[in-house]
């Protein structure tokens, strides 16, 4: 039996209940699956979640959406008729926990039905890091006062649905075509999805041993109506476990000819098998134990916030799969349904810089994903009217735009969702995401090959998107949404002119190196993408002439052209979560009329071009959206929480960590059910680490450590990042800043505060704090 890691490294549940935030929690993923937290037993009113990677349907969903598969950890036991669970028993022990070290999920009751027969049963199930596509279960099951028949009852469900607590929107995306005992052992059934005929195939195989010996007496193997069933009948003996087993092997077709899946499935069962669930469970164990090395952060003094980071950097890792170029995390992970299992700016923006310093691979796969739908991109641009790429502010698997056009209001009004169609900064996000993969990696082979086409292509979207105003002499972008959603149909929002400008600015330059670094790399670029000397004449005058309106000195930034002649209403009251509680007089169906924001928008610009804004700029601009954002988005707090540190205003940086750390584990957006918060996962470990941390971009490139200040409760605060391909320890304490090289011999040019120091192998670098500095 497993033994539960440390109490920073699991999150508990201590009372029986169906719960569809602990659901959330307690999802297991790997990248290429996920299942969310419901009980092997399928208890009514939990919202059972099976995904993989990659697997969409539309059908007649408004929307393409992440199908709801087959639950394949379907496991009952029954005794003289009666099941032994938590609704026909009564539940004299219960507790389960998720272990984040281990990667497991592990479960103990104890049960007693209404002969006063006693069970327990304990034990885990997990998903594999080390092969993807294995799942597994073990229970040590025990009679503890009883002697007697136990039949085991191990299923996979076909009759799970999209949606299943919302009628009108109820879709069930995939058929059974197949359910049939295999050739050697367990069950197999197969699922095909509706519109695009994806198939995903289920092999599993149920084991009951005591004592290392088989303990069946009976199996029966068959199809229950959608259901794979496999039943094995067993004696229980007084006192004495056995080992209950479920071993699952899930492949798909978008990796394996249709006509191969299930010898494929069947394959991996045997392998699986014949290796043992233990032992197999080691190997992903240890896979995670160098994840963690890579990415691990501890608070020495606050248990909670060590808790709550972990969590939180433990399922972001769990959404990645560098071995699968076609698939990126979508906006609530592989945890549940809500936003369709759509990628946004979320992946590229909050989530892709943590993968970047802790699992570049990881990285690297997920711009690879936006890479192989370019040419969706070009589509979406073409059918606006545009040139270039331009990508969906909603992403599944076609790249085509997928925003829903109808939602609802805070009032439940039905209203138009205008983001897919004017949301553009999207385009410019990529590439920002880009740079700074290729900036903290140097990895050229990437660069040249993939990512400098998608560079130029965006900068060649915005470079039609600027609409000249021969009157003023610029380029304009005008009817836009930018990160506040409050705020719809605005002309000139900086953040998204600032990032066109940036992004064709960059598109130049990188034009100008390759000619002269990579020719042959160049002309090839050049030529396949038919790139016109005199295109490069526009894309200049663009760049030059984008308004960008940042005036003198240190100005406050008008988030978008008339903002400063809104109805000004600032925030002057905080809810027991020191959270902003909306003023006075709002009417939140209007909120274009107003300066209240939704999230962070220049804060957001000023957090991601640190190195180009000064600290007067920053600080005036954070005193001022400060008192006008919302937080309605779980995006907003971790880029406060940021700009608060940098400007030494630390009176809510505390507060916003831990909001940020707990929007899932505390629930505190109220809607945990619906999926995890993956943007706020990436969000908290930027708070971290840029944040506390003081990790930051340096002018020039460089990377740099100044941190501003640290709870007073917090001995000491370290993490861990790659820079260049070498892993720096950083440890932050409220004396000193202590940086030393795990992985890589150096030397490596780094900046504390703003001044170089070279980390080498065996020598750590020690600089005082500057904490009192700002
Ligand atoms: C936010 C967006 C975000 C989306 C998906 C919205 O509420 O305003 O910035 O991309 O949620 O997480």
């Amino acid at each position: 039996m497993v033994t539960l890691s440390g109490k920073t490294w699991v999150v508990e549940q201590r009372r029986f209940a169906a719960d569809p935030h602990l659901e959330t929690c307690f999802t297991l993923a790997n990248g290429y699956m996920g299942v969310r937290g419901t009980f092997e037993e399928m208890y009514t009113g939990e919202e059972t979640g099976t995904y993989v990677a990659g697997v969409f349907d539309k059908s007649e969903a408004q929307v393409t959406e992440l199908v709801n598969l087959p639950f394949f950890f379907g496991l009952r036991l029954y005794a003289n008729g009666v099941r032994l669970d938590a609704t026909e028993c009564t539940v004299l022990d219960f507790y389960r926990a998720l272990d984040m070290k281990q990667a497991l999920l592990y479960k103990m009751y104890r049960l007693q039905d209404k002969n006063g027969n006693i069970t327990k049963i304990e034990g885990y199930r997990y998903l594999s890091q080390q092969d993807r596509r294995l799942a597994g279960i073990r229970y040590e099951v025990t009679a503890e006062n009883y002697s007697g028949s136990v039949t085991v009852e191990s299923f996979t469900d076909g009759t799970t649905v999209n949606s299943m607590k919302r009628p009108q929107e109820k879709v069930k995306h995939y058929t059974v075509r197949k359910i049939e005992p295999l050739p050697t052992q367990g069950m197999y059934l197969e699922a095909a999805t509706r519109d695009l005929d994806y198939r995903v195939g289920i092999a599993s195989v149920v084991r009951v041993e005591r004592g290392g010996e088989n303990a069946v007496i009976g199996r029966r193997r068959r199809a229950f109506g959608e259901q794979a069933v496999e039943s094995v009948d067993i004696e229980l003996t007084e006192g004495q476990a056995v080992a209950v087993e479920k071993y699952v092997a899930v492949v798909h077709s978008r990796q394996v000819e249709k006509d191969r899946l299930q010898a494929e499935a069947e394959q991996a069962l045997n392998r699986f098998t014949a290796m043992g669930i233990g032992q197999e469970l080691e190997g992903s164990i240890r896979k995670y134990s160098l994840l963690w090395r890579g990415m691990d952060i501890e608070v020495d003094g606050d248990e909670e916030a060590e808790q709550a980071l972990r969590f939180n950097l433990f399922h972001l890792m769990n959404c990645a799969n560098p071995e699968d170029e076609r698939v990126s995390i979508a906006a609530k992970g592989l945890h549940g349904e809500g936003y369709k299992g759509h990628v946004f700016w979320d992946t590229e923006i909050f989530m892709i810089p943590f993968f970047v310093y802790t699992y570049p691979q990881a990285a690297r796969s997920m711009l690879m994903y936006r890479y192989h739908l370019l040419d969706a991109a070009r589509t979406n641009a073409r059918t606006g009217g545009y040139l270039g790429a331009r990508y969906p502010w909603e992403s599944a698997d076609s790249g085509l735009e997928e925003t829903p056009r109808w939602g609802f209001d805070y009032k439940g009004n039905r209203v138009r969702i205008w983001t897919g169609d004017i949301e553009y900064h999207i385009t410019a996000d990529v590439a920002y995401a880009i740079w700074q993969y290729y900036r903290a990696t140097g990895d050229e082979e990437f660069f040249l090959n993939y990512g400098a086409e998608m560079f130029l292509e965006t900068a060649r979207f915005w470079s039609s998107r600027g609409e000249y105003n021969a009157e003023l002499d610029r380029y304009e972008i005008n009817e836009v949404i930018g990160p506040d959603e409050f705020h719809e149909h605005f002309d000139n929002n900086l953040y998204t002119n600032y990032l066109a400008r940036w992004n064709l600015t960059k598109a130049l330059e990188i034009l100008d190196w390759l000619k002269t670094e990579h020719r042959g790399a160049h002309d090839r670029l050049v030529s396949n993408i038919g790139l016109t000397e005199q295109e490069l004449v526009k894309w200049r005058d663009v760049a030059e002439k984008m308004y960008v309106p940042i005036g003198e000195g240190e100005p406050l930034l008008e988030q978008h052209e008339g903002y400063f002649n809104l109805i000004d209403k600032v925030i002057t009251e905080y809810d027991e979560n020191n959270m902003p509680v909306w003023p006075e007089g709002v009417n939140t169906v209007a909120l274009n009329n107003y300066t209240l924001i939704k999230q962070a928008d220049i804060i957001q610009l000023l957090h991601m071009f640190g190195e180009e804004f000064d600290l007067g700029t920053k600080k005036k601009n954070f005193e001022y959206y400060e008192r006008r954002t919302m937080h309605k988005s779980s995006l907003s707090p971790g880029i406060y929480c940021i700009m608060g540190l940098v400007v030494g205003d630390f009176s809510k940086a505390y507060a916003y960590l831990m909001r940020t750390a707990k929007v899932d584990l505390a629930d505190n957006q109220g809607n945990t059910a619906q999926g995890l918060h993956a943007a706020s996962t990436g969000g908290t470990w930027q708070a971290a680490v840029n944040g506390f941390g003081g990790m930051r971009m340096e002018q020039g490139g460089g990377i740099g450590f100044a941190p501003t200040w640290l709870p007073k409760h917090w001995k000491q605060f370290s993490y861990r990042i790659q820079w260049k391909g070498q892993l720096i320890q950083a440890a932050v304490t409220q004396n000193e800043i202590r940086l030393r090289l795990v992985d890589g011999e150096g030397p490596l040019e780094v900046y504390v505060y703003g001044e170089p120091h070279v980390l080498k192998q065996d020598h750590e670098v020690r600089v005082p704090v500057q904490f009192a500095a700002r």
